[in-house]
């Protein structure tokens, strides 16, 4: 065919012989009929290893391309099947397509890299594909990324944490490294069988040139750290101390709303539907409930976060209700002692402690037993200087990542999005450098 080099760079294929180009009017597809060149013929599907022809399997094949302009593509050819002494009877492999795949190989790496980078709707729409085929397909390309590094190399410090998917249903089991910000690993389920693979996996001389070990206090995964790598440091997880007390916080104004609920029903005459009469009585208690319910992310978020009219909401708690107001000022004295030099931390941590004592509110009385119980991994954790802004982002993104996911079918799609969105080998775009 003339020009078949030109086509050739067009279909994005190497390694391949493109014999014809259709048009098709009526569907508006470009069709192009391609073979392997002969150094690519009769390879098995799973090794690649050359072997001989089994049989014609079932004809002629195809396999989407990307669109060349706006025009959807698709390559067809025989698809015979080998015969592997190893992998038995298998459809013969194809330089441009991964084995089994029915789209080729740049068409994946598109794909990939789209899914780290935009929305579901622009994925779906752009690529022509349905959201859990992008699921199969960066699958595949995260296995086959996979196999070409080693992602324990040079592993010293990590984090351990759990994160839930499926509305709270399921958890994956991940491990962060601490020096570079990136994802290492992740396995549906969070036990000690689960995390017994990610140390098999490092195995015993690496398990042992690690040297902190940062984790939430689950003791699944102390159990396993201690058998596993017994000589590193275990070092509570800033985020999760941090958290526990936002929880606290929580629960001190789920119960000052409850309270103010109940005295909006005891003083307050219920109000019928529609907009309330101009002399109607004030209702001070019922605006006091409904103001307390919308003030979870004012109370949540950092304070150097906060828009203007959620610091006003904080001013209003903290002058109106003293109680919900000492329940911030102890979460957020807390979240400071992360934040202080490590000689000064443990004498603030200690103060801490005895401020929430007195605290008479219940939840932070509470926090405060744990908070000495894991005071050493909680101060092991300052001293070596283990980012919680960077533990606390992972954590943000993954979440971020596993409602993303939502609708594929299999965690392998989650695990894969999330590795090629934070781990060392990301996805670039076909055809660039
Ligand atoms: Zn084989």
């Amino acid at each position: 065919m003339q020009d078949a080099t030109l086509w050739r760079t067009l279909l994005g294929v190497e390694k391949t012989i493109v014999e014809d180009v259709n048009y098709d009017e009526e569907t508006g597809i470009l069709i192009a009929s391609v073979r392997p060149t002969a150094s690519q013929l009769r390879r098995c599907g799973e090794c690649r290893h050359r072997c001989p022809k089994y049989d014609q399997g079932e004809g002629r094949r195809r396999w989407r391309g990307l669109d060349i302009g706006t025009v959807p593509v698709l390559l067809e050819a025989d698809a015979p099947r080998v015969k592997c002494r190893k992998h038995g009877v298998s459809v013969a492999a194809v330089p441009w397509a991964r084995h089994q795949a029915g789209h080729t190989k740049v068409f994946d790496q598109q794909v990939a890299w789209l899914a780290t980078q935009t929305s579901k709707t622009a994925i779906t729409q752009l690529m022509r594909i349905a959201w859990r085929t992008v699921g199969a397909i960066i699958t595949r390309v995260w296995n086959d990324t996979a196999a070409t590094f080693d992602p324990f190399a040079n592993l010293t410090r990590i984090g351990i944490d759990e994160i839930s998917y499926k509305r709270g249903h399921k958890y994956l089991s991940v491990v962060v490294d601490h020096d570079t910000g990136r994802l290492v690993w992740a396995a549906p389920g969070r036990d000690k069988a689960t995390l017994r693979k990610f140390f098999d996996a490092l195995g015993a001389e690496r398990s042992a040139q690690i040297t902190h070990v940062s984790a939430d206090a689950a003791d699944w995964i102390a159990s396993v750290v201690a058998e596993k790598c017994p000589h590193a440091i275990r070092v509570a997880d800033p985020f999760h101390v941090v958290k526990w007390a936002t929880d606290a916080l929580d629960e001190v104004r789920r119960a000052t709303w409850n309270e103010a609920r109940k005295d909006a029903r005891t003083n307050e005459a219920k109000r019928g539907r529609g907009r309330p009469p101009k002399d109607a009585p004030p209702r001070p208690d019922s605006e006091r409930a409904k103001k307390l319910k919308n003030s979870r992310y004012a109370l949540w978020k950092n304070p150097e976060d906060l828009t203007e009219k959620q610091q006003a909401k904080l001013a209003w708690i903290v002058q109106t209700d003293p109680r919900l107001g000492r329940a911030y000022y102890l979460k957020e004295g807390l979240r400071t002692v992360f934040k202080l030099p490590y000689k000064d931390a443990a004498d603030a941590l200690d103060k801490w402690v005895a401020w929430a004592r007195r605290s008479r509110i219940p939840a932070f009385v509470k926090l405060q037993k744990s908070i000495v119980k894991h005071r050493v991994a909680i101060l092991a954790s300052i001293e070596h200087g283990l980012s919680n802004g960077r533990i606390e982002s992972m954590n943000t993104k993954i979440r971020l990542i596993t409602r993303v996911a939502f609708g594929f079918k299999k965690p392998e799609a989650l695990i894969a999005l999330a590795m090629l969105s934070l781990g060392s080998h990301k996805p670039v775009l076909p055809g660039r450098k």
